[in-house]
């Protein structure tokens, strides 16, 4: 319960009933409800939003080739379109830099990886996945494979682990693969579980590769997220880099041993 508008997507179950989405804020909307049941408050209510069609959204795409083998890729993204009312610095200005962040780790200590490391700034996630999906469309054309995936949307939180998902077909054993990293990840304090990863990889799942979400502390997301307050001053510069620093170091182990 707060002051500030939380806004969102708004979907409709088919065209001929669209009517305005609008955001209040949960405090006002009590306020109001109470009012206009006490007959005290009518409300009149004007919009002239309108959409003005699509333009070009470019990704933005930066990678280290691989080695031994550059055919498999290792991706880290974020996206980078956020709702105009804040910064959209927790959603998802922080994945962004977390994933760029990687590939600068790994750099500044020198690692020259086996496999392609590819950071991806995807575009127009908010409004539709339309950056993921072209992305996926473009990839599997190009016959791509990404052997894993990692999105960071979750807020730029202390992290607390990772979420893991892939074709039926191949889980069992990339989890199994992964898990024996689980004590070596376990000692900074995160944990790996079996759920979903992230809504711009996700159009990725048919190459069967392992696909993964950053899981930082959500208990303070909802705050901020969507609303006038996702601003770059909330964000906490120490927990950022330690989400960045998880990231790097399952895409270190991943690269250096693979999943089989
Ligand atoms: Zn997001």
């Amino acid at each position: 319960l707060d002051d500030i508008p939380h806004t969102g997507v708004t979907v409709y179950a088919d065209s001929t009933s669209m009517i305005p989405g609008i955001a209040i804020s949960t405090l006002s909307a009590e306020k109001l409800s109470i009012s206009i049941k006490k007959g005290v408050t009518q409300l009149y209510l004007k919009t002239n939003c309108k959409m003005l069609g699509l333009r070009p959204a470019p990704n933005v795409i930066g990678e280290i080739r691989g080695s031994v083998f550059p055919d498999e890729i290792i991706l880290v993204g974020g996206h980078l379109d956020s709702w105009d009312i804040g910064q959209g610095a927790h959603d998802d200005g922080a994945g962004c830099m977390q994933s760029i962040e990687v590939l600068r780790l790994l750099i500044s200590i020198g690692y020259q990886p086996q496999r392609t490391i590819r950071c991806v700034l995807f575009s127009n996630e908010e409004n539709g996945l339309v950056g993921g999906k072209s992305y996926a469309t473009i990839s599997n054309e190009k016959k791509e494979f990404h052997l894993a995936a990692i999105e960071a949307d979750a807020g730029g939180f202390t992290p607390r682990g990772f979420s893991f998902e892939a074709d039926t077909s191949v889980l069992k054993s990339y989890y199994k693969q992964v898990s024996r990293w689980l004590p070596i990840l376990e000692s900074y304090g995160l944990y790996f579980e079996i759920g979903g990863s992230g809504a711009d990889i996700s159009p990725l799942k048919a190459q069967k590769g392992l696909l993964i979400g950053l899981r930082p502390d959500g208990q303070r997301y909802f705050d901020f997220h969507h609303t006038a307050g996702d601003t770059i001053e909330n964000v906490h510069k120490r927990e950022l880099e330690l989400g960045a620093a998880a990231m790097a170091s399952l895409v270190f182990l991943i690269d250096k041993y693979g999943l089989k």
